[in-house]
């Protein structure tokens, strides 16, 4: 079967707009034809009415049948850019989203010189060698419950060449002994069990052990900010991500903990998405 580029992009874009809205559906074409043909968007524009390469017709249907069946693009490419990095992604990770870099920005704003950096629930790795790459003098541990995901950020750090970021098997705190840091931070898992979300949309690929969390969807963040004064230093910060509906909730529990200087700052969309103190 032949068919230009254009030909091939317009009838992707016509069957993923049953999925996405159209302006998405338009991207998303383009970004699984960009993969399949191993081009950029400009490459695309100026060949739209080249004949499709050999085989391609039929590699790129079947990755936009992946994307029609739901898969996040993110699984599809295995990669994903966060705060200027390109992050390898599998199945076994939560996909790092734009809100997240709220937190990182956060957390580079706290740093200075040599301090150590605890992420917890690290996944592809994201918040830990985004840090650690604006960071360099920091030292950062990234543990995860999962070894899966450790793996992942194993291969995401090792590309990335970040000798300052170490990786760790760990449910939480739980295999760091006696270690203190300056800074804890953290993307738990946040959204409530029952949360119909979960098995909707991108949602239901990606690991609920990232994702759902108790009845309440606070039972991690309870967990991790009852148990920080033991791992912070004098002075150190806890920075966590959260819903966007449970900023009190979670400064509720800063303050039991004992914590200071609690602070709500806001995610791109303009929803409290990240506390501190
Ligand atoms: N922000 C993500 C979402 O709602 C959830 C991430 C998380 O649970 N840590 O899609």
């Amino acid at each position: 079967m032949s068919q230009t580029v254009q030909q091939s992009l317009q009838s992707a874009r016509q069957q993923l707009a049953q999925l996405v809205p159209t302006s998405e559906a338009s991207i998303e074409a383009q970004i699984l034809l960009m993969h399949i043909l191993g081009v950029n968007r400009a490459w695309l524009l100026a060949h739209a009415t080249d004949l499709m390469p050999e085989n391609s017709v039929q590699d790129y249907a079947h990755l936009v049948q992946r994307r029609l069946q739901g898969e996040p693009v993110a699984y599809i490419l295995g990669y994903r850019e966060f705060f200027g990095l390109k992050l390898t992604v599998t199945s076994d990770t939560l996909i790092p989203r734009p809100d997240t870099e709220t937190l990182v920005e956060a957390a580079l704003q706290k740093i200075a010189g040599p301090m150590r950096v605890l992420d917890l629930g690290t996944g592809t790795g994201a918040i830990a060698l985004a840090i650690a790459s604006h960071a360099p003098q920091s030292q950062v541990t990234a543990v995860d419950a999962s070894e899966r995901a450790l793996k992942v950020a194993e291969t995401n750090r090792h590309s990335l060449q970040l000798a300052n970021v170490s990786l760790l098997h760990s449910h939480w705190y739980t295999a760091l002994a006696q270690q203190t840091f300056d800074l804890i931070v953290s993307n738990p898992p946040y959204i409530e069990a029952a949360d119909q979300h979960l098995s909707q949309g991108d949602l239901r690929f990606e690991p609920l052990s990232a994702l759902a969390a108790g009845e309440d969807g606070l039972a991690d963040i309870r967990q991790i900010i009852a148990q920080a004064p033991g791992y912070l230093n004098q002075g150190g910060w806890l920075m966590l991500e959260h819903g966007y509906n449970q900023a009190e909730a979670v400064q509720n529990l800063y303050q039991t903990a004992g914590f200071a200087h609690i602070q709500t700052l806001r995610d791109l969309g303009d929803n409290p998405r990240v506390t501190l103190a």
